[in-house]
């Protein structure tokens, strides 16, 4: 071949390619047609958030949606339909009653919830409220032996400004560049840290020995405001943790911060402040958790699979309706979708909503081990070459823009054929080109399928209001959540699961990693 010959011959091979991954616009339209005009989706988000409440993991509103879930994917007509444990999680926490108020120098409700794994109050208490922010070691002395009986107020007040920011937007055209997805920068040569860095460590080591000084010294109740957020809008998570051998802290809330700063001026103007408490929780003991499992059995390629997921747990201040029923809700009508159609599929298609994703991926990273590849030995169980792909959905309630490769470059050409009925849609880039393959697992759960080496995505969405308002906040609850878009969500989830149940070959995949010995390994 001569070398001017060689862009026609290369141009021939990609034209080919093209033209095999072309999808079935048939049976794409179908798709779309049943995911706009008979959608569940909403119907979906309803029952995981408004009726089932929050789901952190191992709760009994993680317990109660996952049997719900379990229930919806048979009536489907799914097969093989359960709740596949892992383990051991740690203990379940829940709470079933908040109340919050000043009671002094004059009354004001308050507006917040209980931080996870955080006692309750055993009835309503009331005491002096203290400032004592406490972000270094020093700051344990300083306040030693000043807390007993107190409320304390223990991160420091934040300045807010004035908002200018609409709290929701879409992606701009600028925005979805082809390779890099907005504010992220390609990380094809960061090294592979370690899965907890030092510095997290530190930050976590510094939160059980402060949790263990509150116990001691006998504060009455933790207060904290948000780190980000205002407005009524209450960002918060954890104050103890799940693993039984960490401190048990005394009761904390997260107040919306506005009423956390008028009780820290208050104080420092040497006004006294009195707070008012009333918080049920409970803790379960200590056990294994589960993601929920079902399958749509494929044809004459049964064996071999497309999976596609999002993790079902939840964050507790709101109803976890963006992150993540909405994902999880997708992934429940993509199949729903493929099942109403009777679409024959070769390959078999397997749902998974995970457990554990808010504490660390645990579910999927535990699946993947059981089931795929353990990256400290890579000695690959024969699922691992049977799997095609997996698609995941964890950026909340915004419509897909695209779809990341994750470091797959192969995958690329094969997605830009399979996105060209959505453009209309706004669903155009293939992005993550210059993403190392293989990262440690983080974000979100399609990166424990890339830690091994396996062909796992994730889909570009619109921001929407996710990062200034619902995203682990008291306000994520189902009317954040935008129907047009999950039905385009859905829409294109069911066509790539079907493109790829269909296609005549399993999906690229990046060569397989090698092991990370066991001294290179971090503990979770
Ligand atoms: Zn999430």
């Amino acid at each position: 071949m001569t070398t001017r010959a060689l862009p026609i011959a290369l141009f021939a091979v990609s034209a080919l390619a093209r033209a095999a991954d072309a999808p079935d616009l048939a049976t794409i339209h179908r798709i779309k047609t049943e995911a706009f005009e008979n959608s569940k989706v909403m119907d979906h988000v309803f029952y995981l958030t408004d009726v089932n409440g929050p789901r952190l993991t191992n709760s009994p509103g993680f317990q109660s949606a996952g049997d719900w879930v379990v229930k919806r994917l048979t009536e489907y007509g799914l097969t093989n339909v359960h709740e596949e444990p892992w383990g051991p999680f740690g203990r379940g926490w829940s709470y079933t009653r908040f109340a919050g108020h000043m009671t002094a120098p004059v009354y004001a409700p308050l507006i917040g919830f209980p931080l996870a794994w955080t006692p309750g109050t055993s009835g309503p208490v009331e005491a002096e409220a203290i400032y004592a922010p406490i972000e270094t070691e020093a700051d344990l002395e300083k306040f030693k032996g000043k807390l007993r009986g107190k409320i304390v107020l223990t991160m420091k007040s934040r300045d807010l400004a004035m908002p200018t920011n609409p709290p929701g937007r879409r992606l701009t055209d600028a925005e979805l560049s082809p390779d890099i997805e907005p504010g992220r920068l390609p990380n094809l040569f960061r090294p592979i840290g370690p899965e907890r860095s030092p510095e997290m460590q530190k930050r976590l080591d510094f939160r059980n020995k402060t949790n263990q000084f509150l116990a001691d010294e006998g504060a009455f109740v933790v207060v904290h405001s948000g780190n980000i957020g205002d407005a009524g809008t209450v960002f918060g998570q954890q104050g103890g943790s799940e693993d039984p051998k960490d401190p048990v802290p005394p009761p904390m809330v997260v107040l919306t911060p506005e009423h956390y700063n008028r009780v820290v001026r208050l104080l420092d103007h040497k006004i006294p402040v009195k707070l008012a408490f009333d918080i049920q929780a409970q803790f379960t003991d200590p056990g294994d958790s589960f993601n929920v499992i079902g399958e749509i059995e494929g044809g004459r390629k049964k064996d071999e699979v497309v999976m596609l997921g999002a993790h079902l747990d939840s964050w507790h201040g709101g109803t976890g309706a963006t992150d993540n029923a909405t994902g999880s809700a997708v992934a429940i009508e993509a199949v729903r979708i493929l099942e109403a159609l009777h679409l024959k599929m070769d390959r078999t298609v397997r749902i998974a909503l995970w457990g554990g994703e808010e504490e660390g991926l645990l579910g999927s990273k535990a699946y993947v081990k059981q089931h795929f590849a353990d990256r400290q030995s890579m000695q690959p169980k024969p699922e691992y070459f049977k799997l095609s792909a997996y698609y995941n959905d964890d950026y909340g309630t915004g419509r897909f823009r695209g779809i990341g490769v994750a470091g797959n470059d192969e995958a690329a050409p094969i997605f830009e054929e399979w996105l060209k009925p959505f453009h209309d849609l706004g669903a155009t880039t293939v992005t993550h080109l210059t993403e190392r393959a293989n990262p440690r697992p983080n974000s979100t759960d399609h990166t424990s399928f890339n830690f091994v080496g396996l062909p796992g995505f994730d889909f570009v969405q619109d921001p929407m209001d996710y990062n200034t308002r619902t995203h682990h906040s008291n306000m994520d609850v189902y009317d954040r959540v935008q129907p047009g878009d999950m039905m385009q969500c859905a829409a294109i989830m069911a066509a790539f699961v079907y493109n790829t149940a269909m296609r005549t070959d399993m999906m690229p995949r990046v060569p397989m990693p090698k092991p990370i010995p066991a001294d290179k390994q971090t503990t979770k």
